[in-house]
């Protein structure tokens, strides 16, 4: 026999550590986990990962109840004696044919009906008795005189595979229930848990640093990492199940606390790196620099656009590179930011690049700079698709001689070859269109500059700390002054040609409109075709007196920023559009938004439409017009979001609705997977674990210690936090 069975040991191995388990078993087991864990290869996947793989309800089998005290509409487990099975075919009125497959089950004080629709196979599961659980609704049936269960859930008491394992692993006692992993159903991997927890014996913690084990923070003392597992499988007569289920109890703490701390210490860590990789840019503010920011300023800003402005300059002109999210809802001002931002690093002599998620984004940018940096001395250029080949080529040349200060453009700036001279600064406009990844790469290209990601989705700050655990943050918590909240109604179809009716009116009065159709994707052509249609019936039969075009993401870039500047111009009132222009368009004297099947949309992508609107001085609208036979529940959700208009709020409800990997695309952004944790439920122990990583990296960060939990984080987050810079 090998050494002693460890987390780490191969789940292949376990016939080597586990009387009567089979290589073949062992192997089929393996290869289901890699699958559901998402490993390349059933070797490696270890006893660790198996006992990851946690029970999602628990069963109170300490007390079965006894037939007797069966009521009718109880969902319940009880033990019974299996009496008379037989499978029995059955005519339907309109001719089917059904098998019925049922029994009598007995214990000391009555009997009960079980039956099954369909699964005359049943009949070799349940000979007659075989003592077994059943788990269902239990109906009153007068017609048989007796309690009866359809199609339950069923466990089979004793049978021979048990040789190894008593049955008091499955009655009385709390039970995990499992959901199936391929072929092994609850009561196998029962079994399986509890012996490979037996093998295991006790192991000391080497998972987590003392002062979090201590439970310093939100938890109280924590069990060792295999107690925690023991409990979390087979929790002890007291233990409370209800929290046992919602994962809150010190076992499932204890193995939250640990993902949570490796994760945050290897952002932390990361961050750390990236502040070494090289000098910092440096940069210092004098009177010289701060007039002519002041003269570029198109309007006073608002105190928090002040205060905003104040903590980016103190981490520009610091000792350490900036790594700062700025956060502030639709419309809050974060463009004159950015703008303040790169004039400072311009007048010390740094190239500044600011990258948007669409190219229109970028185009509107690039005009908005050009006009507010009129008549000062400062290179621009726009990297977009618009440009020839030979275009961009010239513009790269001139980054790279240092014969351009300013460079706007897409992921386009990174994803091809660029090469600047002297970058100092890197503003990223709403981040969460970015892969983190990507966010690396560009800042690995400069010396150590500063990074500024600015962000209009309000991100719950526990998701923001899990996806962006190095950045600090800022928010611009305060709209510019005169802003009308945005007036949101749902509609449905019956009220179509009223809500047309109102588009004329406030198109004839100077207005302007946005009617959005949700594209399933900008790639396909049937969509597009749709929406072409729809444009042009709108512009014939709908509003023939005014201009009417559609802009959509098939477009070329010359074409999308052609219909755009007409839109900005006024030359056109109504724009049918999909979610091109979901993020950072800015027209200010658009007030009307609709969007057509709004239930397809996450809240706070509505968010983010409706932003478009109410940015300037005339009160604006938001009309959802919903399909036909819309489903109570999206009606609901909209009729919230109609009803607020806090993005912080939306944001939050969205996370609870849809989860944080849907709001933010997980593989994109970078969003780790938790095994047990949930950054939402359990935010409380996502801080107190970064508050404790923050620590060690301050005090130990080359410790040995430390490097292996380093180690074991990027193992398990390989994607979050695999980049070195
Ligand atoms: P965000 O990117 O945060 O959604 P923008 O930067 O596009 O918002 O700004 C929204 C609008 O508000 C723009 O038209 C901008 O010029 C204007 N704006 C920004 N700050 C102020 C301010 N302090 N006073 C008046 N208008 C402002
Ligand atoms: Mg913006």
């Amino acid at each position: 026999m090998a050494t002693r069975l460890s987390l780490t040991t191969p789940l292949i191995e376990l016939p080597a550590y586990l009387r009567r388990m089979g290589a073949a078993t062992a192997g089929r087991l393996a290869a289901e986990l890699a699958a559901a864990v998402g490993k390349a290869s059933p070797a490696a996947v270890t006893v660790e990962d198996l006992l990851f793989y946690l029970p999602f309800r628990y069963e109170d089998r300490s007390h079965l109840p006894r037939i007797r005290d069966l009521t009718d509409g109880m969902a319940a487990s009880v033990a019974v004696e299996v009496h008379a099975p037989a499978s029995v075919p059955i005519r339907t009125k309109n001719g089917k044919r059904l098998t019925l497959f049922e029994f009598t089950g007995r214990d000391e004080t009555g009997r009960i009906r079980a039956y099954w629709w369909n699964q005359p196979y049943l009949r070799q599961t349940f000979p007659a008795e075989r003592r077994v659980i059943l788990y269902g609704e239990w109906r009153f049936s007068n017609r048989h005189q007796c309690h009866q269960v359809e199609n339950p859930e069923y466990e089979l008491l004793s049978d021979e595979t048990d040789a190894d394992a008593p049955e008091t692993i499955h009655v009385g006692r709390c039970v995990p229930v499992y959901r199936r992993l391929g072929q092994f159903r609850a009561r196998a991997l029962r079994t399986l848990m509890f012996r490979v927890l037996e093998a295991l014996g006790d192991l000391p913690d080497d998972g987590l640093p003392d002062e979090l084990r201590a439970g310093d923070g939100a938890c109280g003392p924590l069990p060792t990492k295999v107690a925690a597992l023991r409990a979390a499988h087979f929790p002890g007569a007291g233990a409370n199940l209800a929290e046992m289920e919602a994962r809150r109890s010190p076992a499932h703490a204890r193995l939250a606390l640990e993902e949570f701390f490796l994760l945050t210490l290897a952002l932390g860590d990361r961050r750390r790196r990236r502040e070494e990789a090289g000098a910092k840019a440096t940069m210092a503010i004098t009177d010289a620099v701060r007039a002519r920011v002041q003269r570029a300023l198109p309007f006073p800003m608002t105190q928090a656009q002040k205060r905003v402005i104040r903590e980016i300059v103190n981490d520009m002109t610091g000792v350490r590179p900036m790594s700062r999210l700025l956060q502030g809802d639709v419309g809050s001002g974060k463009t004159i930011i950015a703008l303040q931002a790169l004039m400072v690093a311009v007048e010390n002599g740094w190239q500044a690049a600011l990258m948007a998620p669409t190219e229109i984004l970028a185009e509107q940018h690039y005009r908005s700079l050009t006009r507010w940096l009129e008549g000062m001395p400062y290179r621009l250029a726009a990297l977009t698709g618009r440009l020839k080949a030979s275009e961009k080529k010239a513009i790269r040349q001139a980054l790279a001689a240092r014969e351009l200060d300013v460079i706007i453009g897409t992921q386009a700036l990174i994803q091809e070859d660029t090469t600047f001279a002297r970058l100092g600064l890197v503003v990223i406009d709403e981040q969460h269109r970015f892969g983190v990844m990507q966010r690396e790469k560009l800042v690995a290209r400069g010396v150590a500059p500063d990074v500024l990601v600015m962000t209009a989705t309000p991100i719950p700050r526990s998701l923001a700390m899990a996806v962006y655990g190095d950045l600090d943050v800022s928010v611009i918590d305060e709209l510019p002054p005169g802003r009308k909240p945005v007036a949101t109604a749902v509609r449905g179809n019956d009220r179509r040609a009223r809500v047309y009716d109102f588009i004329r009116q406030e198109c004839a009065a100077g207005r302007q409109a946005y009617i959005v159709y949700p594209l399933v994707e900008e790639s396909e052509k049937l969509d597009v075709a749709a929406a072409t249609a729809a444009a042009e019936y709108l512009q014939r039969e709908v509003f023939p007196t005014f201009a009417v075009s559609l802009l959509h993401g098939r477009l070329r870039a010359d074409e999308k920023d052609a219909v755009m500047q007409r839109f900005v111009a006024g030359d056109i009132q109504i724009l049918v559009t999909t979610t091109v222009i979901e993020v950072g368009i800015d027209v200010p004297n658009a007030s009307v938004m609709v969007i057509e099947h709004p239930e397809r949309f996450g809240l706070a992508q509505l968010h983010q439409l409706r932003g478009r609107v109410g940015r300037g001085a005339a009160k604006s609208y938001c009309v959802l017009m919903t399909p036909d036979g819309i489903s109570p529940e999206a009606l609901e959700r909209l009729t919230f979001f109609a009803e607020t208009l806090d993005g912080f709020a939306i944001a939050e409800k969205d996370l609870l609705w849809r989860g944080p990997g849907e709001m933010l695309g997980a593989r994109q952004s970078g969003m780790p997977t938790f095994r047990v944790g949930d950054i939402v439920r359990d935010a409380d122990w996502l801080a107190a674990a970064r508050q404790i990583a923050r620590r060690i990296l301050r005090e130990k960060p080359n410790d040995p210690q430390t490097l292996s939990w380093l180690d074991q984080a990027r193992r398990l987050f390989p994607l979050a936090v695999g980049g070195v810079h």
